[in-house]
C-alpha cells in the first residue's frame, strides 16, 4: 500500500533519542525520538493534492480514498516508513522557551522523488510524541483546513511553503477551547499530510547549542548543509571542500537571504504568519506552521490576527521583517560556536537590513509597474503609498488590482492641474477605486486631494519612464507586469472560515472551490468573481473572519 519507498536519510544520519516509549520528557543528545501514529478511528479523506502527489511519484488515481486515509492518517504504516518526531527548541515571544519539538508531528520518513530531491513526509495532529508535554498531539478540522488551503495558496502565490498533500478527518473527537475561556468544547479531529525537504527549524540549532552540545549542533548543522545546501561544499574551483567555519557562515548568509525573500513576499501578497517564533522558522526560508496566520484585508502594518499577540503585537504585519531579523540573530548566536568569529555573522545580520530595504522597494517597483527602481523618485511614491493606504480602510489586494486598471494616460496628469477639472477628475478617481474602502465616510476632501495628489505622482513617474513615447504609453503591458505579482484571489480569513463552516456540517465542497480557485491567484476568473470581494462587514469581528487564538 502507497508504493513509496521511504528512504529514511535524516534518521540514518542524526542521533536518536535512546528512549523508544511514548510519554513527555526531556529529549537531550538527540535529534528526534521515534514516534508512532496513534490509531484513528474512522480516517476519511476529505481534500487532496495530485500536484503533490505528482511531486511524490505517485497519483490519485493508483488507490482508493479509503486507502490513501488510512496511510495518511498514519492508521496503516508502510514497510518502509520509519516514524519520528523532531527535537527543537525556541524563543516564543522573545522568551526562550527550552526544549518544544514535534509535539503534534509526526514524520513518515522520507523519500527521494524522481524530479523533485527528497521530500519529508509528515503528518500533524497524528497523536502525541515525548515532545507534547501536557497536551494531546492532535489537531482539529479547522486549523488543519486553514493549514491545507493556505500552505497551497503560497504555493501558488509564488511564495516559498511547506506544501500539503492531503485533508484527512480522523473520526475521532478532541477537546478544545478555542477562546481560552473556560468553555472547552468536543470538535472534529483531523490529519494534514504536509511534504518540505526539510522540517529543520532556527529552534533545532537553538536547542542544541543552548544544551552546550557542541556535538549534537554540528552533526545538525552538517547534515543541513548536505542536504539542502549542498552547493556550498563545492568550492569556486568546483572542487569538494570540506567543512570549515567558511562553509558555516555561507550556510547562514543564505538562510539570512531566503527568509529575506521570504518576508518580501509576504509584505507583497499581505500575508501574515502570525507566530514567529523561532521554532516556526524553516531553515529553508519556507512559511511553515500555518497558525493564527492571516490576510491583511484593509491594509494596517499594525495588524496582528493572532489573539495572543493582540497586547504586544510582536508579529503585526509591518514588523515581520525585523522580528525575522531577530529570528536571524538568535539563529546567529546558536551556530556561533561553529564559526568562532563574530564577524561574519554580524555582517549578514546587517546585509539583511540593507537587503531587505533593497529587495522590498524592487518589490514596490514591481507591484506599482515601473521599469526599474529609481530611488529618488520612488521612495518618497511609496511612503506615500502607504501612508494613503493606512489613512482610511483601504483592501490591500483589491486596491493594487485597480491601480493596475488605472487609466494612465497624458490627459490625467494634465488635467490635475487644472483646477476647474480637478473635481471631477478627483471624482472619477474615487470611483475607480470605489470597491477598495471598507468606510466610504472616511473619504474627506483631505483623503480625495491625497490620493489625487498620488495618482498624479504615479502617472508622472510611469509616463517619465516612457518620455520617448507618452502619447503610446503601453496600459496593457504595465496591467499585464502588476498583475503577474499582485494577486487578484487570496485566502480572505473570511472565506477560509465559511470553509470551515460547511466543512464542519459534513459539506467539504467550498474547501475543493477554494482549493481550485487558490491554484491561480493572479488570474481573472470571472466565474469566481465573489471570491474577489472585499471582506463582507459581517465578518468584520467574527471568530475566525478578523482574529484567531493559537487553540488549533
Ligand atoms: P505552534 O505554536 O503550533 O508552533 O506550537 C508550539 C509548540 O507546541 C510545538 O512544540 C508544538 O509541537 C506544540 N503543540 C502545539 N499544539 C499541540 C498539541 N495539540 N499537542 C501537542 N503539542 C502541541
Ligand atoms: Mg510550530
Amino acid at each position: 500500500m502507497l508504493n513509496l519507498t521511504f528512504v529514511n536519510q535524516y534518521i540514518a544520519n542524526l542521533p536518536s533519542d535512546n528512549l523508544t516509549e511514548n510519554y513527555p520528557r526531556q529529549v537531550e543528545h538527540a535529534a528526534y525520538s521515534v514516534a508512532t501514529p496513534i490509531k484513528v478511528a474512522k480516517p476519511q479523506l476529505i481534500a487532496f493534492n495530485e500536484d503533490v502527489a505528482n511531486m511524490l511519484d505517485f497519483s490519485f488515481d493508483d488507490y482508493t480514498p479509503a486507502e490513501l486515509a488510512e496511510v495518511l492518517t498514519g492508521n496503516n504504516l508502510t514497510e518502509s516508513m520509519q516514524p519520528y518526531a523532531m527535537c527543537y527548541g525556541g524563543h516564543q515571544f522573545g522568551n526562550w522557551a527550552g526544549q518544544l519539538g514535534d509535539g503534534r508531528a509526526i514524520n513518515l520518513g522520507d523519500v527521494l522523488t524522481e524530479n523533485y530531491g527528497h521530500k519529508t513526509i509528515q503528518l500533524k495532529g497524528a497523536g502525541p510524541t515525548p515532545y507534547s508535554r501536557t497536551a494531546d498531539g492532535l489537531a482539529v478540522l479547522r486549523s488543519s483546513i486553514r493549514e491545507f488551503l493556505c500552505s497551497e495558496a503560497m504555493y501558488h502565490l509564488n511564495v516559498p511553503t511547506t506544501r500539503a498533500l492531503s485533508l484527512c478527518l480522523t473520526g475521532d473527537k478532541v477537546r478544545r477551547d478555542m477562546f481560552y475561556d473556560g468553555n472547552a468544547k468536543y470538535e472534529l479531529g483531523a490529519v494534514v499530510c504536509r511534504v518540505s525537504s526539510s522540517f529543520t527549524r532556527f529552534g533545532s540549532m537553538q536547542l542544541a547549542a543552548n544544551r552546550g552540545d557542541g556535538a549534537l549542533l554540528q552533526a545538525q548543522a552538517q547534515y543541513c548543509i548536505k542536504a539542502d545546501f549542498a552547493h556550498l561544499l563545492v568550492n569556486s574551483d568546483n572542487q569538494e571542500q570540506e567543512f570549515s567555519a567558511e562553509v558555516y557562515a555561507n550556510w547562514f548568509e543564505e538562510i539570512c537571504q531566503r527568509t529575506c525573500k521570504l518576508v518580501v513576499d509576504w509584505m507583497r501578497i499581505g500575508f501574515v504568519h502570525g507566530v514567529l517564533n523561532t521554532d516556526n522558522m524553516s531553515i529553508l526560508g519556507e512559511t511553515i506552521d500555518f497558525g493564527p496566520y492571516g490576510w491583511v484585508d484593509d491594509f494596517d502594518p499594525n495588524w496582528t490576527p493572532n489573539t495572543t499577540d493582540a497586547q504586544g503585537k510582536r508579529y503585526r504585519f509591518g514588523a515581520q521583517a525585523q522580528v525575522c531579523r531577530w529570528n536571524l540573530c538568535q539563529l546567529a548566536n546558536a551556530i556561533y560556536p561553529l564559526i568562532k568569529d563574530a564577524k561574519p555573522l554580524q555582517k549578514c545580520i546587517d546585509d539583511f537590513t540593507d537587503n531587505y530595504q533593497q529587495q522590498w522597494a524592487e518589490m514596490m517597483t514591481e507591484k506599482l509597474g515601473f521599469e526599474q527602481y529609481i530611488e529618488s523618485s520612488d521612495q518618497a511614491i511609496f511612503t506615500q503609498l502607504e501612508n494613503l493606504l493606512a489613512s482610511v480602510e483601504t483592501d490591500m489586494t483589491l486596491f493594487y488590482r485597480k491601480l493596475a486598471s488605472f487609466n494612465v494616460t497624458v490627459e490625467s496628469a494634465a488635467e490635475s492641474q487644472i483646477p476647474a477639472k480637478a473635481q471631477a477628475a478627483t471624482n472619477d478617481k474615487l470611483a475607480h477605486f470605489h470597491d477598495c474602502y471598507y468606510q466610504p465616510e472616511q473619504l474627506t476632501a483631505e483623503y480625495q486631494n491625497n490620493l489625487n495628489l498620488w495618482l498624479t505622482s504615479y502617472s508622472d513617474r510611469l509616463l517619465s519612464q516612457n518620455k520617448s513615447d507618452i502619447e503610446g504609453f503601453d496600459n496593457n503591458a504595465r496591467i499585464k507586469k502588476m498583475n503577474a505579482v499582485n494577486p487578484k484571489y487570496v485566502l480572505r480569513n473570511y472565506l477560509a472560515q465559511q470553509a470551515i463552516d460547511k466543512a464542519e456540517q459534513g459539506d467539504f465542497s467550498e474547501i475543493h472551490t477554494l482549493q481550485k480557485i487558490l491554484q491561480h491567484p493572479y488570474d481573472e476568473q470571472p466565474e469566481f468573481e465573489q471570491y474577489a470581494q472585499k471582506r463582507p462587514e459581517w465578518a468584520r469581528n467574527k471568530a475566525g473572519c478578523s482574529m484567531l487564538s493559537c487553540s488549533s
